[in-house]
C-alpha cells in the first residue's frame, strides 16, 4: 500500500510514522509513505497557502491553487482509490471503515488547516472525508496519522500472528476481553485460574463471554449492529 498525505507541517508525522508497528511496516516495505508540503506548490512569493474567506467572518481558509496543483500532480502518477479531506463533519472513523480502506493500493490524505478549505476542492477532488471524533483538531495532520495507523496494522504481514489485528476490538461488533501477565499474584490481585487452567475450550469461551459482558457494559451500541 502507498498513502500519500498533503500537509503544511510534514515534521508532525515525523514521531507517530518513525516508531513502533508504522515504522515496522515501511521497514519491512509493506507501506510507503509519502508527505509532501503544500506550500511547495504556491505562486505565491511567501508560500502563502492561506487566504480571507469570501463574506468576512473570522479566519482564513486553505487557498484551491495549491491544493489542485499538488493533488492534479499526483493523480497524474498513479491512480488513487480514495482521496481522503479529514474533516470533523465527515464519516466518524471506524473499524469497518478501517478495514475497507486498508484494502486498497494508494490513498491520498489531504489535511486542512484554518477554517478548512475552499469548499470547491471538496466538490471536485475528495472521494471520501473522514473525521476522527466529535471535536475540532487545529488541523488534519493528528487525524491522518490516525487514519494512517489503524490502516497499516492491518496490512498482512504487518502484525505477526501472536497479536492478530483480528482479536482486536471492534471486529465482530466486540470490544476485547481483560488481558493478564505475570506475575500470577499482584499483593493478592490475581489472574482468573481459568486462564491458568491449560484448557484452550474454557479459556476461548471464558474471553468470549467476557467480551460480550464488557461490550454490554461499555458499548451497548455495538450489539445492536
Ligand atoms: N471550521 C471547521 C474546523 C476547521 S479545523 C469546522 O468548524 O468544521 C482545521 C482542520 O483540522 C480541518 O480543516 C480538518 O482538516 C482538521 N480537523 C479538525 N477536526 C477534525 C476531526 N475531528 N477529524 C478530522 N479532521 C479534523
Amino acid at each position: 500500500m502507498r498513502i500519500d498525505i498533503i500537509t503544511i507541517f510534514p515534521e508532525m508525522f515525523e514521531g507517530p510514522f518513525s516508531h513502533s508497528i508504522v515504522r515496522r511496516a515501511q521497514d519491512k516495505g509493506l507501506v510507503e509513505i509519502h508527505l509532501h508540503q503544500l506550500r511547495e506548490y504556491t505562486s505565491d512569493n511567501h508560500h502563502k497557502v492561506d487566504d480571507y474567506a469570501f463574506s468576512g467572518g473570522a479566519g482564513m481558509v486553505m487557498m484551491i491553487e495549491p491544493v489542485a496543483r499538488i493533488i492534479e500532480k499526483l493523480k497524474g502518477e498513479r491512480v488513487y482509490d480514495e482521496i481522503i479531506y479529514t474533516s470533523p463533519d465527515g464519516e466518524l472513523l471506524n473499524q469497518p471503515i478501517a478495514n475497507h480502506l486498508s484494502t486498497f493500493e494508494n490513498l491520498l490524505i489531504l489535511c486542512g488547516h484554518y477554517k478548512g478549505i475552499d469548499e470547491r476542492i471538496r466538490e471536485h477532488f475528495i472521494t471520501k472525508e473522514i473525521s476522527i471524533g466529535d471535536y475540532v483538531l487545529s488541523g488534519g495532520e493528528l487525524a491522518a496519522a490516525v487514519i494512517t495507523d489503524s490502516l497499516v496494522r492491518l496490512l498482512p504481514g504487518v502484525l505477526g500472528n501472536e497479536v492478530s489485528a483480528l482479536s482486536d476490538s471492534f471486529q465482530d461488533n466486540l470490544v476485547s476481553p481483560p488481558v493478564y501477565t505475570r506475575p500470577r499474584d499482584f499483593r493478592g490481585w490475581k489472574v482468573p485460574e481459568i486462564l491458568l487452567s491449560g484448557n484452550e475450550r474454557l479459556i476461548e469461551e471464558w474471553k468470549f463471554e467476557q467480551a460480550v459482558e464488557r461490550t454490554k457494559r461499555r458499548r451497548p451500541g455495538l450489539l445492536e449492529v
